[in-house]
């Protein structure tokens, strides 16, 4: 990687480096449509940079292995670097290394919470999981702003043990109602899912206030740090939250690999979501003992290079340093933000809140059809995403089914950003003006 020796160690990335990171990924220098690639849809999955495909590589030419079960050379040296990587991982987050369980990706990781809640409330677990069971009259609360992976599993839980759901609403604004969160997580509330960082909204939710309440009436925390993770210092220990969720693929590693960090207490006390093999004790033709955590909810063949790879990618955040990295995004976040508010027409979801921000905005252009945008802005070689990005609540809260999202990453420079104000505002002449 070409950032060993940063300019600075503080404050937003320099011209310089975002053009040294940029030639550690090979696929930015692509060109789409006989254009050179603006890649602008880094929140739905990240490029990836040299240090992490020479990880997975070298991995599977010098080490692969199953891991925790031959007695093999091969085996062991791969069971090392695979718990290694779970070393890096924690300590990325301020977890401890068996707080960190693997997971394909963050919706595998809330579902692995939603069944292990579930299979408690069925009984399994025994008495360690009691505290975990829920039912009838108990209440789980989650906010309108919610990716819909941390909106199902929570849904789906609430039918099978006859919970209530319970929802934290938006204000105009795009920021969470706080006024009326004594109301809304009361006693009756088990748990709180709640998202660090929108994907829609870009805002980074002051989720402190979310965490003490629940904490105060007795309530778990489950954090959707998705798009935070990637993009800013995070610290679940500080943070006080008892569950959070990550996907690889959004912070340079390859798709395949999350992780579910569980507080060690929750962890031990929870049965498992998948069984199978590699998580058992014993096992007789009726019955099965599980291992303690993390192993007990890592049923099957794991995903070994993908967790390696992942480890190389927090190395390579980690080197240029997550606070630099959030700076970089909030000079670049502001700078789509506030260009896009000035366009006639283009109403940014969440762009008036008064909030620290990521790089990612969403934005609707009135009259003119979000894929027709994407569609256009393409053409150009620039890729953003469009639809409702697995929110439909929260669209339809700002009253719209579907916008356009365009979401940076430490590699996005601010020459990028004005090629995407560029071609929004060439998008709307084109087709004769915002109605
Ligand atoms: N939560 C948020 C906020 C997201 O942005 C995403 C993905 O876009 C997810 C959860 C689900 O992530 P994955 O599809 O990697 O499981």
């Amino acid at each position: 990687m070409t950032i060993s020796a940063p300019a600075t160690t503080s404050g937003p990335l320099t011209d310089a480096e975002v053009r040294g990171i940029r030639a550690d990924f090979p696929l930015l220098s692509t060109k789409v449509n006989g254009h050179p690639l603006v890649y602008l849809d880094s929140g739905a999955t990240s490029q990836k940079p040299l240090a992490v495909l020479d990880a997975e590589r070298s991995y599977y030419e010098a080490h692969n292995a199953a891991v925790h079960r031959g007695a093999h050379a091969l085996a062991a040296e791969a069971t090392e670097l695979f718990e290694d990587a779970r070393a890096t991982v924690a300590r990325f987050v301020g977890a401890h290394d068996d707080e960190i369980v693997w997971t394909s990706n963050a919706t595998e990781a809330i579902n692995l919470v939603a069944y292990a809640l579930s299979n408690a409330s069925l009984g399994r677990g025994g008495e360690a999981a009691s505290a975990l069971r829920l039912g009838p009259g108990d209440e789980i609360v989650v906010t309108e702003a919610e990716h819909h992976a941390n909106l199902i599993p929570w849904q789906e839980l609430a039918a099978r043990t006859g919970a209530a759901l319970r929802f934290i609403p938006l204000e105009d604004d795009g920021t969470l109602r706080l006024a009326e969160l004594d109301e809304i997580v009361t006693d009756r509330a088990k748990l709180v899912a709640v998202t660090h960082v929108s994907n829609v909204l870009g805002l980074i939710n002051p989720v402190e206030d979310v965490i003490a309440r629940a904490h105060a009436v007795g309530a778990l925390v489950l954090l959707d740090a998705c798009q935070s993770a990637p993009h800013l210092p995070l610290d679940v220990t500080a943070l006080d939250v008892d569950f959070a969720v990550f996907s690889g693929h959004k912070m340079l590693a390859p798709t395949g690999i999350g992780a579910l960090y569980g507080r060690r207490e929750l962890l031990a006390a929870m049965p498992p979501f998948l069984t199978g093999g590699s998580m058992i004790t014993t096992v007789s033709m009726e019955t099965a003992a599980y291992m303690p955590p993390p192993q007990r909810f890592e049923a099957g063949t794991q995903r070994v290079s993908q967790a390696i790879a992942l480890a190389a990618a927090i190395d390579y955040l980690t080197a240029i340093g997550m606070p630099r990295i959030a700076a970089h995004e909030h000079e670049v976040g502001r700078r789509l933000v506030d260009g896009l508010a000035v366009i006639p027409g283009v109403r940014v979801l969440g762009g008036d809140a008064p909030l620290p921000r990521v790089g990612l905005a969403s934005f609707d252009v009135a009259g003119i059809h979000s894929h027709d945008v994407g569609q256009f802005l393409d053409d150009r070689g620039i890729a953003v995403r469009v639809g409702h990005h697995c929110a439909q609540p929260l669209h339809r809260r700002f009253g719209v089914t579907s916008t356009t999202r365009a979401s940076a990453y430490l590699y996005t420079t601010a020459d990028e950003v004005d090629q995407l104000l560029a071609g929004v505002a060439d998008t709307i002449d084109f087709f004769g003006g915002a109605r």
